[in-house]
């Protein structure tokens, strides 16, 4: 027969085997756990979007919009479409066309794969995963701060509060932008011949965008430029200036970068980035702000809104990294159930269930194979107990238990039904001591 070749994912799109996709729906869990408790409520969105959402939200001039959007034409009825590059656009497109915001404010999150082309390297990827937050209907500080506090508790709770530092700045409103926009310009022409073709092309059209640049050459030219934050008003340096004290008062530490724009077009006000230096170059774990035209500009009533998101895959690089010892280990049976002989293996099917009716995880053999090799199999399985069954238990409605992690312990004939409670007490013991 011919050899098949077979097929690999697409490259930056990553498979997420057990070990790790166990760790992720831990830290998902955790984070979920924290939106709930400051009221946020699930919202589930497409992953397919009409392209022009994103057009108008994230801004034309933008590297997302210009050259990282998976768009295709639906051949069906020629619609453009777009795989979402970010959370934000779509949950603000749902809330607009269910009227979601139109009577209450509404706290709302969401997690999923996002897709953007952009070069693979470490914690860059084409597909990855955002967990996101947005506010709708708030238009005070309050709730920028609050959401600085709800992303503190999630480091707090996975361990990595040490390790991730929060920046804030403030991008004012569109008329002081303007302003800035001006002196920025003519500041960045002084520079001409330097500036690499990115920066060339935006200079006109969206020169905010150039202090976002990875290019180093350009970051050493921005390090100059004239700072956004001193073209704000009394309302919107009040807005700040509030953020920072509420954040203050909640312990919490953070630098101002005046050169902090993030790299979507609607934010306006509070803008901050929660950064580590254990990971390299892709530092940024979570990145939010304020973005109150964004609803109207999509077509809703005017609503106040503010979020952020945070990045999968760099929060669980920074878990493996920095929390080493806090790690749980891999999730492993609470039983193991080894059977052989014809009326056993049909019996222990019913035994598996009562035990997971008692609550307990069960990994029942499959496949056959002597006890010898099944027991193996429950070592290697990592499980705390074996329940082993022979045709001659079956037919007693019994099973033998045996301890694997406590290697003095000897094997035990038991009633089925008892298995339970002989089981329970050692997970009891193990919890009281962890
Ligand atoms: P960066 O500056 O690193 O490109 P960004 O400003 O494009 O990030 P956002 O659009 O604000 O990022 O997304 C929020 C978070 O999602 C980022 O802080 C990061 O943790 C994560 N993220 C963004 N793009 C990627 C990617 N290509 N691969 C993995 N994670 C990503
Ligand atoms: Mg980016």
């Amino acid at each position: 027969m011919r050899k098949i070749t077979p097929l690999q994912s697409v490259k930056g799109m990553n498979d997420i085997l057990p070990p790790e996709a166990e760790s992720w729906a831990r830290l998902e869990a955790v984070v979920i756990t924290c939106l709930q408790r400051y009221g946020y409520k699930p919202i589930r969105l497409p992953i397919v979007e009409p392209t022009p959402l994103f057009k108008r939200a994230i801004g034309e001039v933008t590297d997302i919009v210009e050259k990282e959007m998976y768009s295709f034409t639906d051949s069906l009825n020629g619609e453009q479409l777009t795989l979402r590059p970010e959370g934000t656009a779509g949950c603000v497109r749902a809330v607009i066309q269910h009227g979601l915001a139109n009577q209450t404010a509404q706290r709302l999150y969401y997690l999923g794969p996002m897709f953007r082309h952009e070069r693979p390297q470490k914690g860059r990827y084409r597909q990855f995963y955002q967990i996101g937050a947005e506010a709708f209907g708030f238009s005070g500080p309050d709730i920028d701060a609050e959401l600085i506090l709800l992303t503190r508790r999630i480091w707090v709770e996975l361990g990595l509060a040490k390790d991730i530092r929060l920046q804030l700045n403030s991008l004012g409103q569109p008329e002081e932008r303007a302003h800035h926009r001006a002196d920025l310009i003519a500041y960045l022409e002084g520079f001409a011949a330097r500036l690499d073709a990115d920066a060339k092309r935006r200079l006109q059209d969206n020169p905010l965008r150039i202090l976002d640049s990875k290019n180093p050459e350009m970051q050493e030219i921005c390090a100059g430029a004239p700072k956004l934050l001193e073209y704000l008003g009394a309302e919107s340096l009040a807005h700040f200036a509030a953020v920072q004290r509420i954040a203050r008062d909640a312990g919490i530490e953070f630098v101002i970068n005046p050169r902090l724009v993030r790299g979507l077009d609607y934010y306006n006000l509070s803008v901050f980035e929660w950064v580590t230096d254990k990971l390299g170059a892709q530092g940024t774990v979570c990145a939010g702000g304020r973005y109150d035209d964004l609803v109207e500009q999509l077509g809703g009533k005017p609503t106040p809104a503010c979020g952020f998101a945070l990045g999968v895959e760099r929060l669980a690089a920074l878990m493996t990294i920095a929390n080493d010892e806090a790690m749980p280990s891999p999730s492993s049976p609470d039983v193991y159930l080894a059977h052989q002989g014809e009326v056993a293996s049909r019996f222990a099917f019913g035994v598996a269930e009562k035990l997971r009716d008692a609550g307990l995880d069960v990994l029942l053999h499959c496949g056959g194979g002597s006890f010898k090799s099944q027991m193996k199999k429950a070592d290697g399985a990592g499980a705390a107990f074996a329940v082993i069954i022979g045709d001659d238990e079956a037919a007693g409605n019994e099973a033998q238990l045996k301890a694997l992690r406590d290697k003095t312990s000897g094997q035990r004939r038991v009633r089925v039904d008892a298995l339970p409670n002989f089981i329970r007490p050692f997970f009891q013991r193990l919890n009281k001591e962890g």
